[in-house]
């Protein structure tokens, strides 16, 4: 099954691509894992969009489109992954239809308030990375790492004043995707407002139960 995950930044989306993905066994895409993939293992589509990625620049959509088919083709992807941060624009949708059309799109729809309380709440591990959250999975010590044992850290920019200050980061650059799959009727959107085992309860109801 092909499954396509929409949503803003700090929706919980890559969290819940993981836990769909471990109970399903289908790929967690997510489109940064990819570019990194296609650089690291210099593929044709990897070597043109390192150029970019060494200049800080995203990339045209088209050429982030080959490399994100030249993955699920040359990995065999086809028949099923779990596609995170791709299509982010209404083009990338329109070929990802022609190539290889998601069975299920969801939206894990958040407000953005929401979202400011949530990524103020996040720790970030110095030593290893890990990200915790201060209610939503708390380590088990204040403030020390569950895998490392590392300090743990806020982000100076995950802090709230930073976060409002950046309202561009709210603003949900794939709506027009969204609305493309509203408008289709192939959107499901979910409430990604409770706790991460609730909103992945809704979300298996929304794709593989369905
Ligand atoms: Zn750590």
């Amino acid at each position: 099954m092909r499954i396509v995950l929409l949503g803003k930044p700090g929706s919980g989306k890559g969290t819940q691509a993981v836990m769909l993905s471990e109970k399903t066994g289908l790929p967690h895409l997510s489109s940064g894992a990819i570019l990194r993939d296609e650089i690291r293992e210099r593929t044709p589509f990897g070597l043109r969009i390192e150029e970019y990625v060494l200049r800080g620049e995203i990339g045209p959509q088209e050429l982030i489109t080959d490399v994100v088919f030249g993955h699920i083709e040359r990995k065999r992807y086809a028949s099923g992954f779990i596609l995170d941060g791709f299509p982010r624009t209404v083009y990338q949708a329109e070929k990802l239809d022609e190539q290889y059309r998601p069975a299920r799109c969801v939206l894990i729809d958040v407000p953005d308030d929401l979202i400011v309380d949530r990524i103020s709440q996040r720790l970030t591990c110095a030593g290893c990375g890990a990200i915790y959250h201060r209610a939503f999975r708390p380590p088990s010590a204040p403030g020390v790492c569950d895998s490392c044992g590392a300090e743990l850290r806020q982000r100076s920019d995950d802090n709230a004043e930073a976060i409002r200050n950046r309202p561009e980061i709210f603003r949900n650059d794939v709506q027009p995707v969204v609305d493309r799959y509203r408008d289709a009727n192939h959107l499901i959107a979910i409430d990604g407002t409770s706790s991460p085992g609730e909103v992945y309860k809704t979300l298996e109801a929304a794709t593989i139960s369905r």
